[in-house]
């Protein structure tokens, strides 16, 4: 390899022009050819548009080809990509517009108006629209450019993208992310599950996410594969489909929903040769159901915005359901004590380190904040609280932040949810801490439970007798219809803590 330009990788990749790249559910194809020209035309566009190598492109816009393309033609011209979730409001927008100062903001034709309010306060010189069929003033300009463009030159450290994290924990932070940190892991998930172009991937993802954007389509174009793009989750679409492709890439939610329809079975997943799952827990119990069902064991992934993909169950080899397999290569995983960083030896639980090119470099206009979670010998603290077993298996038994201490114990809240899950009539559960005058948290159960089951407080607590000591056992359980989930879905367990913060107090 000549270059470390993400870019090169992906037209390296690209040697067929006519091999299919992605194709929509209205049915508009794109071919390699049409990514190479149409990523050129939006290189050029940017350009014209005064972007330069270093500067910022913020993108709020729905899912659609161009929404691609504009992507990689940022990552051509020498940008940095900065994709927003589409869920922000403009007040939450102003936040990141004005922490990232971008040259340019591209969003919805609908909120062209607000977006020029916020360009000018944030003295953004250009505005743009792209809407969900991939058309806007951006897209006009580009359709106008020519087909080729000269890479700006970019060193590994150069920035491809900066995402921001979701932060459920105060102020969300920009990951900035090199074209090497993207560019490797692109490569070794490539690899690792043998992906070639022979690949149709099911992408029903959202794409301003690691998950999407780079997890999914930097492993399809390094590979020279293809994918059928859905604007979201639709299990009888997906199920449509499914005939077609080979892998599915999806958060748990997929699998549970897709588990839920009767169309479901091993016919309609004959074709496929893979089922990924992350960027939350899978429930074993739903690794379990699917594999009786389809004859397809999950395989299940841990990775995060700052740090791409970390670790995988094997492709051969036995994928066990509740854990999230071993670490990447070349990616070095450690579990340390949370406040000295000593490693911690296999079997104990302590925070999950990583290090490796996969790791990004730092957090936007934040040193401190980066230096903070950096241990000084480059390992990155994740937050993430786990374990490895004997068989080198990692396993997370949750965020560090969501730890509940009560009487001064840590309880880890995966250890009381898989006793909850395991009980007859449970759906699934989250543990959390609420304030607790005697024991400062006291552990709390919220229980999802199948309609039928008759299963109440008392019930639960007298199951978990004598299963958990004492001081794990939930002090009260409480009943919902369902757990609040983000659109990753992750359990929101800041939503269930300030909703019940004052359980033990009235
Ligand atoms: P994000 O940056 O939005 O991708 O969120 C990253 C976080 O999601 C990680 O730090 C984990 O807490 C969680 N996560 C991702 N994949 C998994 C998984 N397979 N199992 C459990 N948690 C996961």
């Amino acid at each position: 390899m000549t270059s470390n330009h993400l870019f090169s990788f992906i037209a390296e990749a690209a040697t067929l022009p006519e091999r299919p790249f992605l194709e929509t559910r209205q049915g508009r194809k794109l071919d390699y050819g049409d990514m190479l020209a149409g990523s050129a035309r939006f290189a050029q566009a940017l350009t014209k548009l005064g972007v330069a190598p270093g500067d910022r492109v913020a993108a709020q816009v729905e899912k659609s080809p161009e929404a691609l393309l504009l992507y990689l033609g940022c990552v051509r011209a020498g940008a940095a990509f900065l994709p927003l979730n589409t869920a922000y409001t403009i007040a939450e927008l102003e936040y990141f517009i004005g922490d990232a100062e971008p040259s340019l903001i591209v969003g919805d034709p609908a909120k062209h108006e607000a977006f020029r309010a916020m360009a000018a306060k944030a003295k953004v010189r250009a505005v743009e629209t792209l809407d969900v069929d991939g058309k806007g003033s951006l897209a006009a300009l580009a359709a106008r450019a020519p087909g080729e463009f000269e890479d700006a030159p970019r060193g590994a450290d150069d920035l491809a993208a900066i995402l921001y994290t979701s932060g459920t924990t105060g102020r969300s932070k920009g990951a900035m992310l090199s074209h090497a940190n993207l560019a490797s892991n692109a490569a070794t998930l490539a690899r690792y599950w043998r992906f070639s172009e022979e690949d149709v991937l099911l992408h029903a993802l959202p794409i301003y996410h690691t998950h999407g954007l780079f997890v999914a389509t930097n492993t399809i174009l390094f590979s020279g594969a293809s994918m059928i793009f859905m604007p979201k989750l639709d299990p009888d679409e997906l199920l449509r489909q499914m005939p077609r492709a080979t892998v599915m890439m999806g958060v748990p939610t997929f699998y549970t929903r897709l588990l839920r329809h009767p169309g479901l079975n091993r016919e309609a997943t004959r074709h496929m040769r893979l089922f990924v799952s992350g960027s939350a827990p899978l429930l074993a119990e739903t690794h379990r159901e699917w594999q009786e069902r389809t004859g397809h064991a999950i395989l299940e992934r841990y990775g995060m915005t700052e740090t791409n993909m970390n670790t995988s169950n094997p492709y051969v080899g036995e994928r066990i359901a509740g854990t999230v397999g071993y670490p990447l290569p070349g990616v070095t995983l450690r579990i340390a004590e949370p406040e000295s960083g000593a490693a911690l030896p296999k079997g104990s639980i302590g925070v999950i380190e990583v290090k490796g090119p996969n790791v990004f470099s730092g957090y936007w206009r934040m040193p401190e904040k980066t230096k903070a979670e950096f241990r000084k010998d480059g390992f990155f603290i994740t937050g993430d609280l786990g374990k490895i077993d004997e068989r080198g298996y990692v396993h997370i038994v949750g965020r560090g932040k969501d730890l509940v201490i009560t009487g001064g114990f840590n309880v880890y809240p995966k250890e009381v949810e898989t006793e909850i899950d395991a009980l007859p009539g449970v759906v699934e559960s989250a543990v959390i801490g609420c304030p607790h005058a005697d024991f400062g948290e006291g552990v709390t159960a919220v229980v999802v439970k199948r309609e039928d089951a008759q299963l109440d407080e008392q019930a639960v607590l007298k199951a978990l007798d004598g299963r958990l000591a004492k001081f794990k056992l939930p002090k009260r359980v409480l009943f919902v219809e369902d757990l609040p989930r983000n659109t990753m879905g992750k359990v929101q367990k800041n939503v269930l803590r300030d909703a019940h913060k004052d359980i033990y107090v009235r």
